[in-house]
């Protein structure tokens, strides 16, 4: 059978130094780039037998070795308003292929006046990619948003629509993320017209107290200007976002940390378990801003580890792993990456 597009190349030996925020150098033995549905299903049935990892812009993950398999970097974008837009209908319903840029799309929404991704601006990355972990921000988490996600099973080359339900999202998880099976080719997103601005995020509400009525663009501007002072940018200092995620630990556990540290962010979940800062378990552990060889923690937010020029994964590995020490021996509490480690 003849390849659908003969002239799709396959890469051999590829570099992945510019496909992982972290700027970490690994070679991919194949490479591939679909531009379509059927160069993706191509792709994957002549190499049905090799590993395979997907990458949309890189943000959240980085390389310690050479990847022994097949990386598929879908190039498959567009926009399509399923909504009648001239209609005022309240529900908005729009499909979003993968390789769109997240922020770019959530640019149009607020255009548009279309509510319900406002609070995630600015998270860098590809549209693709945000149900993976199920971004979130200020609040917000992409999983109050989304409809449906479309994927192709990289195995058997099918496509399947998940409902919102069988996405089984959760905090930075998802069955996308748990079982490294799908590739996720859109996202049919559910919004809305009407804005009331909820106050539910220290930092946000700060920032707008000023405004008696914020509007999604107030809130967009905010966020992008809170995000902008405190993170740092990583396309000139190389880092993935959030390296751990939060931890969730027992009351008993809080109770003890409260003694010596009466202000530990602590929020109470469903089911009992506290929710608590990583940042602050690192600060509170001397790990603010500390920098060893090349890699450090972001001064302004000590959850971000920054590359200032290695381009060895495994000095990420073992900065990753002291920070994790100190505060397991701080706070007997063990952090657990959030950053894909390949
Ligand atoms: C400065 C900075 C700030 C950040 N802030 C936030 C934040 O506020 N909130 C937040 O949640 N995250 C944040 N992140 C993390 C990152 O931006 C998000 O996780 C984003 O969704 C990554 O998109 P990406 O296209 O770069 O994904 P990649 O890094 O390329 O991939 C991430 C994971 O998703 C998988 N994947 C990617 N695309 C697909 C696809 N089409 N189908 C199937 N699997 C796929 C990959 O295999 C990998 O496991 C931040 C990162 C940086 C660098």
């Amino acid at each position: 059978m003849k390849p659908i597009n003969p002239e799709m190349d396959y890469y051999r030996q590829f570099q992945l130094k510019n496909y992982n925020s972290f700027k970490t150098e690994a070679l991919a033995k194949i490479f591939c780039q679909p531009n379509t549905i059927e160069e993706l299903r191509q792709c994957l049935k002549d190499h049905s037998n090799e590993k395979k990892l997907v990458i949309g812009s890189g943000c959240n993950l980085f390389f310690t070795k050479d990847f022994d398999g097949l990386v598929i970097h879908p190039d498959i974008k567009g926009v399509r308003l399923i909504s009648d837009e001239e209609e005022e209908d309240e529900d908005i319903f729009i499909e979003v292929n993968a390789s769109e840029d997240w922020d770019e799309f959530v640019a149009y929404c607020v255009e548009r006046g279309f509510v319900g991704l406002e609070n995630l601006s600015l998270i860098p990355g590809t549209v693709g990619a945000a149900p993976i972990q199920n971004i979130g921000a200020y609040g917000a988490e992409v999983k109050d948003v989304i409809r449906e996600v479309v994927a192709v099973d990289m195995e058997t080359g099918e496509t399947i629509s998940f409902s919102n339900a069988e996405c089984e999202f959760a905090y930075r998880n998802s069955i996308f993320k748990r079982t490294e099976k799908y590739l996720v080719i859109s996202v049919v997103f559910h919004l809305k017209r009407t804005f009331v601005y909820t106050p539910k995020y220290f930092d946000l509400n700060k920032e707008l107290e000023e405004i008696a009525e914020p509007t999604i663009q107030d809130v967009r501007d905010a966020v992008i200007r809170i995000r902008q002072r405190k993170l740092p940018d990583e396309k000139v200092l190389p880092n993935a976002g959030s390296f751990f995620k939060n931890p969730y630990i027992t009351q008993k556990q809080t109770d003890k940390i409260l003694i010596k540290y009466p202000d530990l962010p602590a929020y109470l979940q469903k089911d009992g378990l506290i929710k608590t800062s990583a940042a602050f378990l690192i600060d509170k552990s001397g790990y603010k801003g500390k920098r060893i060889g090349d890699i450090g923690t972001y001064p302004n937010q000590p959850l971000i580890i920054v590359n200032y020029g290695s381009t060895d994964g495994n000095d990420i590995i073992r900065f990753m792993k002291e920070v994790q020490h100190a505060v397991k021996g701080t706070f007997d509490v063990e952090l657990e990456p959030e950053v894909r480690i390949f």
